[in-house]
């Protein structure tokens, strides 16, 4: 048996987490073997572990999205005992047992080879979070939007996905207007290369159906009011690339921005994203991500962190990104 973070479910309908033995007989069908050695917290982890919403759908069930590790095993014609491989989304930690623990059965068919560049604390440091900013900064390009347009805003800057897409877009050359409600982050969005850094509240009013024009492009992890207000904010033929709900779910908008400017609302998803995409992300992050200022904002724990680790994400308390070390 191993340690792992499970959640079980009661007879009671209640959910009970903590760090526990998990046998191995229990892992669930797979053609590869995994033993991991780095995971990470994301906003979906924190509402795994918390139970704030209903992300598990299968119990028990081993918490945790993301993983970088080393093959054990495999009946997969891809993958041998020894390569180095990162895995995210696909049901991981929602439907198929996830990665808060030393070992895990997944299809071959799910798994990315870790690029060369990419040490496997520095994949996870990058994590969901870090490649699904990635994912929204390809689909600005493949938008056809470039910095020579205008500024990029980013909503939850603070945040994980927040704080990639800064570094990431000051990296490509962009002027990176950056939202947060921590203006004591001020300094910590700056070192990651934003521009300027503009107050939460700026864009927490109810939403005009158009605003002044203040920026070309946007990745926005917040969604409902925030979003509306970025969208109601972008210029003619811009367009917003919306990763995330940490504001909430709803979308309180017109169609205003849509038929008067052009705007266009990009949508991206990590979980089912295809493999092409994916292995393009991650090149991409290899590239375009400079690794000091990975650095800067990632912070270590161990499994016996997870849970503590869990209740401020979801409470908006996590700054950048969070390595957990398995093992
Ligand atoms: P995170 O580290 O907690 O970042 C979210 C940030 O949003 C917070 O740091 C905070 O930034 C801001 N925020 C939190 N609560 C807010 C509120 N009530 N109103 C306005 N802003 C608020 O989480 P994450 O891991 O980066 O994930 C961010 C979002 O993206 C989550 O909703 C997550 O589910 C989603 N996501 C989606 C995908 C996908 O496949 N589409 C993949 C990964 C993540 P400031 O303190 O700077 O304001």
């Amino acid at each position: 048996s191993f340690k792992a973070i499970v959640i079980r479910k009661g007879e009671d309908g209640q959910q009970t987490v903590g760090l526990s033995d998990f046998d191995e007989s229990e892992l669930m069908e797979g053609d590869v073997t995994l033993r991991v050695e780095w995971s990470t917290i994301n906003y979906k982890d924190g509402l795994a572990v918390t139970g704030k919403a209903p992300v598990v759908r299968r119990f028990p069930m081993i918490a945790g999205i993301d993983a970088a590790g080393t093959v054990e095993t495999s009946n997969h014609p891809d993958w041998k005992p020894g390569d180095r491989v990162v895995v995210n989304g696909w049901g991981c930690g929602e439907t198929h047992l996830g990665f808060f623990g030393e070992k895990a059965r997944v299809k071959g068919d799910w798994l990315v080879p870790l690029p060369p560049g990419i040490a496997a604390r520095d994949a996870m440091a990058i994590g969901t979070a870090g490649y699904t900013a990635m994912l929204a900064v390809l689909a600005l390009e493949r938008h056809g939007l470039t910095p020579d347009r205008g500024p990029v805003v980013v909503t939850g800057a603070a945040g994980g996905v927040g704080s990639v897409a800064v570094a990431i877009l000051a990296k490509l050359g962009w002027h990176v207007v950056a939202s947060t409600g921590r203006s004591e982050e001020t300094g910590y969005l700056k070192e990651l290369g934003a521009a300027e850094v503009i107050a939460r509240q700026d864009l927490a009013g109810t939403p005009r159906p158009l605003a002044k024009e203040r920026w070309a492009a946007g990745v926005d992890s917040v969604g409902s009011t925030t979003l509306a207000n970025v969208l109601s904010m972008t210029r003619y033929h811009g367009a917003v690339a919306a990763c995330g709900l940490a504001g909430g779910m709803d979308l309180p908008t017109s169609v205003a921005p849509f038929i008067l400017r052009g705007v266009s609302l990009l949508g991206v998803d990590s979980v089912m994203c295809p493999q092409h995409l994916r292995r393009e992300a991650w090149r991409r992050l290899d590239s375009d991500l400079d690794r000091r200022k990975l650095a800067q904002m990632t912070e270590e724990i161990g499994l016996d962190g997870v849970l503590d680790a869990g209740q401020r994400i979801v409470e908006g308390r996590v700054r950048g990104r969070i390595v957990v070390k398995i093992g």
